[in-house]
């Protein structure tokens, strides 16, 4: 029989109820590995009553009680890392070295949310009146929810729920039905690191579940991430409900090459983001403008690295690119890269053919010169190995070209020309830069998170704006009682 792959509720695993189910594969075998449970709305239900009667008592837990959890939590996915990046690569393909990677940038999420004593510290004014002072306090909001990608199976997760815990709420998980394992292996970390059941809790779905906790009246809070579509209808439809929502969406992230840059470097850079785990990130390079002369020398650069990028089973030590999540997936990239053609862009590098592994959801990498803004290539976010190469005559036609763009996630400029870089962080639309550094996500201590049809909503991830999403601010007016000044007062309070 195969394997299920079920809820988490309580503490331990919670088989489902409602009969649905949905493949999982293993996109380097193509071999369907296990079926994961889709939860009714009555199942939501219940998974938020008891993270209701959970939140209630959680909110209690000293700041060094929450903080304590966090630690252990920390020190349990360093030490499981391995295995975790395992269940990754099992569901998701992408190569082991990168799964490991997703995990320690998850992991310093946890590290900052462990500083919970000193983030949700208030502020105090003494003697704002005579005898009067005022404080401010974040309090938790209760139940709040996460509904993540397949992309990014821990790191995510994770952006969402460190802060989410450590604020003081129980947090609710509806993970992607692609890749669903590694939230139960999460799941079972929180428990082991001493987090009261029912603060962590997993709602295997799809779009039903979903619905269902966007319209919940206990969910206080909804964090997104995946396409721009329904990051769109989450913040529509949540924050009409009346809750908080953050809906990170997608992105057609540009690198910007300006004539003075060193090529090679910035050819190493762009190959490594255009295709790092087979271009299925939200920060992925997925288009080079070239900026006058250089392209010729660029485009030779990136097509000279191509053949020595290795496609296969992610499981393999000497890959470099894993499968596709999907066979759909597959082909619908290659279908973009035919439309390209088609459309007029050149094919330097064409993914389709050659020598790919037989079996599993294999595409190879696909690089394509003069690629115009109406072509589809350029218009769609692809999510996957395929690099478009734009050419612009100045550094003000590529900046125009970045702008115009409705996505704005990451972008990345490469030159030697400081005062350009300079100009470029100024002038640029995007909600994350990068000046000669590829991936630009933003560590920890800061905050995720783009602009326009990237991102819905006013708040980014993680971070102090992670912490501040997560709670909700009180300001508490005190006066000790003095018999000397009692009186009757019916004027408004002044403060001087
Ligand atoms: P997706 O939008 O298909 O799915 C994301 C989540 O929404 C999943 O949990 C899924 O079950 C759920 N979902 C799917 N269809 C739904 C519907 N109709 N109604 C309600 N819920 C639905 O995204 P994906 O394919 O899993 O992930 C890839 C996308 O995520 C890309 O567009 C990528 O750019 C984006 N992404 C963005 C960021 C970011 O930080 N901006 C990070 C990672 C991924």
């Amino acid at each position: 029989m195969t394997q299920r792959i079920s809820h988490w509720m309580d503490g331990r695993k919670t088989p489902g109820t409602s009969g649905r189910t949905s493949p999982v594969y293993n996109p380097a075998t193509g071999q369907r590995s296990a079926d994961v449970e889709l939860a009714s709305a009555g199942e939501v239900d219940v998974a938020v009553a008891k993270a209701v009667v959970a939140a209630k008592d959680w909110r209690h837990a000293s700041l060094s009680q929450r903080s304590g959890v966090l630690f252990a939590f920390r020190q349990l996915l360093h030490e499981r890392t391995e295995q975790l990046a395992a269940i990754v690569t099992a569901e998701h393909g992408k190569v082991l070295s990168d799964a490991a990677g997703e995990i320690a940038r998850g992991l310093e999420n946890v590290e900052f949310a462990a500083a919970v004593p000193q983030l949700l510290k208030g502020g105090f004014s003494e003697q704002v009146s005579t005898g009067v002072d005022v404080y401010s306090i974040r309090q938790p909001l209760g139940v709040v929810a996460g509904i993540t990608p397949f992309n990014f199976p821990v790191m995510v997760p994770l952006w969402m729920c460190a802060g989410a815990i450590a604020c003081g709420n129980a947090f609710i998980l509806k993970p992607s039905e692609k890749d669903p394992s590694a939230s139960l292996f999460l799941a079972q970390m929180w428990k082991d690191a001493g987090l009261p059941d029912g603060v962590f809790t997993v709602v295997q779905g799809d779009k039903e579940a979903v619905g269902a906790l966007l319209t919940h009246a206990d969910v206080a809070a909804v964090s997104f991430v995946g396409s721009t579509p329904i990051a769109r209808s989450i913040y529509e439809t949540g924050t009409a409900q009346g809750k908080r929502v953050q809906a990170l969406g997608g992105a057609k992230n540009h690198a910007l090459v300006l004539a003075d840059a060193d090529v090679e470097m910035a050819a190493d850079a762009v190959v490594s983001a255009a295709y790092g785990s087979a271009g299925e990130r939200c920060m992925a390079l997925s288009v080079a403008v070239a900026v006058g002369e250089v392209a010729d020398r660029l485009v030779d650069a990136l097509a000279a690295r191509l053949p020595k990028l290795k496609v296969g089973d992610g499981t393999h030590p000497d890959t470099d690119i894993g499968p596709l999540i999907t066979a759909e997936h597959r082909d619908k990239v290659a279908g973009y890269v035919g439309a390209g053609a088609e459309q007029g862009a050149t094919l330097v590098v064409d993914g389709r053919l050659g020598d790919l592994p037989s079996g599993g959801f294999f595409l190879g990498t696909t690089l394509m010169d003069h690629v115009t803004p109406e072509m589809t290539v350029y218009t769609d976010e692809i999510f996957g190995p395929v690099l478009c190469v734009v050419r612009a005559d100045s550094y003000e036609q590529g900046l125009a070209l970045i702008n115009d763009n409705p996505y704005a996630n990451g972008t990345a400029i490469f030159t030697r020309d400081g005062g350009a870089a300079r100009a470029f962080q100024f002038d640029v639309e995007v909600g994350m830069v990068g000046i000669n550094v590829p991936v630009p996500v933003p560590v920890a201590y800061y905050s995720f998170g783009g602009w326009k049809a990237s991102l819905f909503g006013d708040s980014h991830m993680y971070g102090a704006e992670g912490m501040n999403f997560y709670t909700r601010g009180k300001v508490v007016t005190s006066r000790w009682p003095d018999p000397a000044t009692s009186a009757v007062d019916l004027g408004f309070p002044r403060t001087r």
